[in-house]
């Protein structure tokens, strides 16, 4: 088999990518997935994910954010499909020295940008969300709710309509050594002119060594149904929140509130992980809520995820060619934190397989492990500096 262009892994990234590429031109694009494409194990598969411009310090990512939600409603008209509900986010503050610092560098940094934030008082939190308990609070008016799953979904038509092919197959092995090919389990040799690898949790079989490593780490999910009733927690009416160190999202395209801790050091090899969530995280994320927003702490359980991470040690991506092979090109490392970009980072891997310039400086996004930043306080989290 032969293609123009061939990407590896059919979660949003690899599908971003091969809709912009599906869109500049007349290429062949085959997207490979070793599962299916937007299968339930990959990392973008979810009833929901957040989309925030905040990212404490970091004018980067906001800028970056800016521009991903241009391309998020551009993509909204084409599909005629609503894929962001607009909620807010509500960054609460704690006891958690490092998230209160976020919070408030995320509300600097975005008044400094002209972008819009708001600090709340304790009094004008019981105001405008009756539903939250804190001292103080910031607001930032453009976090919005992602409707996942039907993102991939409606991203894979829009990239079939522009004649990208999809196939299910596990990429085992790129030859880079004369006729540049992939080997699979059950196609055979594919060859093709460029490669796109966004595998996900699972790229660190597909890196040569001297690459920016990553690590998968997993992730627990958990949907609590509130007892008081939904009305007062569907967006409008409740925002996104952020607490010490939980996050969580109002009740859109699932009638629960989801809670999950925003970071989970547990590394783990995605082949075998354990995708049930763990009693003691259930309880935990009924603590936090008890502690911030009472009305869900003792609701229903009603859905539960596990899902895996893929680190890098800075939580910056990787969007860059192989440095001794200009045709393949890599984006991973999305560190818990890029579904909000997936058009913009769908372009972006699309310039550098296109050969065009990126729109975005992509020096911090680099594969060589020496030209990285060294990690920032709170990095870890995934969640900017
Ligand atoms: C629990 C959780 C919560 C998150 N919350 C947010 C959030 O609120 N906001 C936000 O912006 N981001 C969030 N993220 C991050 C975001 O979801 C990910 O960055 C994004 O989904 C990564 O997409 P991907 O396409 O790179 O990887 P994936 O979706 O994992 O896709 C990789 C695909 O590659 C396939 N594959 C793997 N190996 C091979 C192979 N050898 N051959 C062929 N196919 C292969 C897999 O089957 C898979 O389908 C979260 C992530 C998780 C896990």
């Amino acid at each position: 088999m032969k293609t123009d262009v061939l990407v590896l892994g059919g979660g949003i990234m690899g599908l971003a990518a091969a809709y912009n590429i599906g869109k500049a031109g007349d290429l062949e694009v085959v997207v490979l997935d070793r599962y299916g494409v937007g299968n339930e194990l990959c990392s973008s598969n979810d009833v929901n994910r957040v989309f925030r411009y905040s990212y404490g310090n970091d004018q980067l990512y906001t800028r970056m954010a800016v521009e991903s939600l241009r391309l998020w409603r551009e993509i909204e008209q084409e599909s005629k499909q609503e894929l962001l509900v607009q909620a807010g986010l509500l960054l609460l503050n704690g006891d958690d020295r490092n998230a209160n610092a976020f919070n408030d560098a995320s509300h600097k940094t975005l008044s400094r940008m002209g972008l819009g934030a708001e600090r709340l008082s304790k009094n004008d939190l019981n105001r405008r969300f009756p539903q939250f308990r804190a001292n103080e609070a910031f607001f930032d008016p453009h976090g919005a709710v992602i409707l996942a799953s039907k993102a991939l979904t409606t991203l894979k038509s829009l990239a079939a309509a522009r004649g990208v092919k999809f196939l299910k197959g596990q990429a085992q092995k790129i030859i880079l050594d004369g006729l540049p090919t992939v080997e699979t389990d059950n196609l055979g040799s594919v060859e093709f002119r460029k490669v796109i690898v966004t595998t996900g949790p699972w790229t660190s079989s597909l890196l040569r060594p001297r690459l920016t490593p990553m690590k998968p780490t997993r992730q627990q999910l958990v949907y609590l149904k509130p007892w008081t009733g939904l009305d007062e927690y569907r967006p409008g009416k409740c925002p996104i929140f952020f607490t010490d160190n939980h996050y969580g999202l109002p009740a859109a395209g699932i009638d629960a509130v989801k809670m999950s801790a925003k970071d989970s050091p547990e590394v783990v090899d995605p082949e075998i992980v354990n995708r049930t969530v763990d009693d003691e995280q259930i309880v935990s994320c009924r603590q936090a809520a008890r502690k911030f927003v009472p009305g869900i702490a003792d609701g229903e359980v009603v859905r539960s995820k596990v899902c895996v991470y893929d680190m890098t040690e800075n939580s910056d991506f990787v969007l860059d060619k192989d440095p001794e092979h200009a045709n393949t090109v890599f984006g991973y490392g999305f560190s818990g934190h890029g579904f909000k970009f997936a058009p913009l980072i769908g372009r972006l891997l699309a310039q550098l397989t296109l050969e065009s310039k990126p729109s975005f400086d992509l020096e911090r996004f680099t594969i060589d492990p020496g030209r990285r930043r060294k990690p920032m306080l709170g990095a870890h989290l995934g969640k900017g500096e």
